[in-house]
């Protein structure tokens, strides 16, 4: 373990990393094994074989750990298998309160998964704590909220809620993944697991698969090790290595994604073809002051509709953007567009969808770290 470092920078590029023991090594090395070989049986050096421990994986947890000013970190393979995790922490009958409007692949392993398993799902809007104290009953186990969301941006007030969490003797999870550790630490604020796909900002650079979940509780942190381990879904120690590195710089990317997203969320909004941008930096969004509070920056992640809310027009934009990709994913450093009805979301049926507010118009943004210049032309030229 590092020394630990409160100031941002220092903590990103120093978490969880040491000089390399048996050659000094400045990055952690990428420790390609299977298995440890022990001196006598139950004899070894913490180490017995690499589904259990990796120490690429351990300086990679150590470091998640930390970001998130939590105990402890453990990575998994994907964002949807540190979801899973938690969700095994569970037992037929036990409830879940869980956000309505969410991450699609989660709505999609809660649904069709896991409800197969006697597990109930209350999906609720979050972003009034009320909703959230009201569906509470004796058998809720588990809140699993995201704040911002995916993809309409609703705010939810995470202290607000690890309160109602907290009296209802249930765990908090919350996905961070849109915020990043930069912009917000949900354990601060009462939660007990933060979830992240560290595919997005993480990793932040579209080239890794990955999870992650960060806790403070240790018998918590037992559990979840042990379903790690039993389940199986561990990264690669290549891929942490990756994830390792990426965290080094997400100071840096994070300061350059608010500026290019308050520039293209005030571009957006002032365009005469655009009706509507979902953004949580705007002081007329419907939780800005949540987000104010609780975040430190807005970050690079928005949606908008055009005026002509059809499929038609929507695809003829995400056609016709030459710097903005069209690809799912995000928290990349290159931009990205989506559409969720047809893309990210279309897991999510029709209805349920338009009823939270995701139209079959809306398009999602990922602002990269270009020159904001070049994404506010490439918009201008795309809507036309
Ligand atoms: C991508 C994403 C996930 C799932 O993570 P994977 O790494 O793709 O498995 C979960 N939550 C949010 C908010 C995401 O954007």
């Amino acid at each position: 373990m590092s020394t630990k470092f409160q100031k941002p920078a220092t903590k990103y590029i120093h978490a969880g990393t040491l000089p390399d023991p048996s050659t000094g090594a400045i990055m952690t090395p990428i420790y390609q094994t299977s298995t440890y070989v022990q001196q006598a049986p139950g004899v070894n050096k913490g180490y017995e074989y690499a589904r259990s421990q990796n120490p690429t994986r351990k300086a990679l947890e150590d470091a998640l750990a930390e970001i998130e000013n939590g105990k402890f970190g453990l990575a998994f393979s994907s964002g949807v298998a540190a979801t899973d995790a938690v969700i095994k922490l569970l037992n037929p009958g036990d409830e879940v309160i869980a956000a309505n409007d969410m991450y699609g692949g989660t709505y999609r392993l809660f649904t069709k998964i896991f409800a197969r398993f006697g597990i109930k799902f209350i999906y609720v809007d979050t972003t009034n704590p009320k909703n959230v104290q009201a569906a509470v009953t004796p058998n809720t186990k588990l809140i699993w909220i995201e704040t911002p969301t995916n993809p309409l941006m609703n705010i939810t007030d995470i202290h607000a809620v690890a309160k109602i969490s907290r009296e209802a003797k249930a765990i908090l999870c919350v996905d961070n993944t849109f915020a990043s550790p930069y912009l917000q630490n949900p354990l601060d604020l009462g939660a007990d697991i933060v979830m992240h796909s560290s595919t997005k900002y993480l990793g932040g650079h579209s080239d890794v698969i990955q999870g992650a979940l960060v806790m403070n509780d240790a018998a918590l942190r037992e559990q979840l090790y042990f379903i790690q381990k039993s389940c199986g879904a561990v990264p690669g120690p290549l891929d942490c290595f990756l994830v390792l590195r990426g965290i080094k710089t997400l100071h840096v990317r994070m300061k350059q994604h608010n500026e290019n997203g308050y520039t293209i969320a005030h571009f957006l909004r002032n365009h005469p073809s655009v009706s509507k941008v979902y953004w949580c930096g705007f002081a007329d969004h419907p939780n800005h002051d949540v987000a104010k509070l609780q975040m430190r920056g807005y970050g690079g992640m928005m949606s908008f509709t055009l005026k002509d809310d059809s499929v038609e027009a929507a695809t003829k934009l995400l056609s016709s953007t030459k710097l903005f990709s069209l690809a799912e994913s995000l928290g990349g450093v290159e931009s990205l567009i989506n559409h969720p009805a047809s893309m990210t979301h279309a897991s999510i049926p029709r209805e349920e969808r338009i009823k939270n507010g995701l139209t079959d118009g809306l398009i999602r943004l990922s602002v990269g770290i270009e020159d904001a210049d070049d994404l506010v032309e490439d918009l201008k030229q795309a809507i036309g």
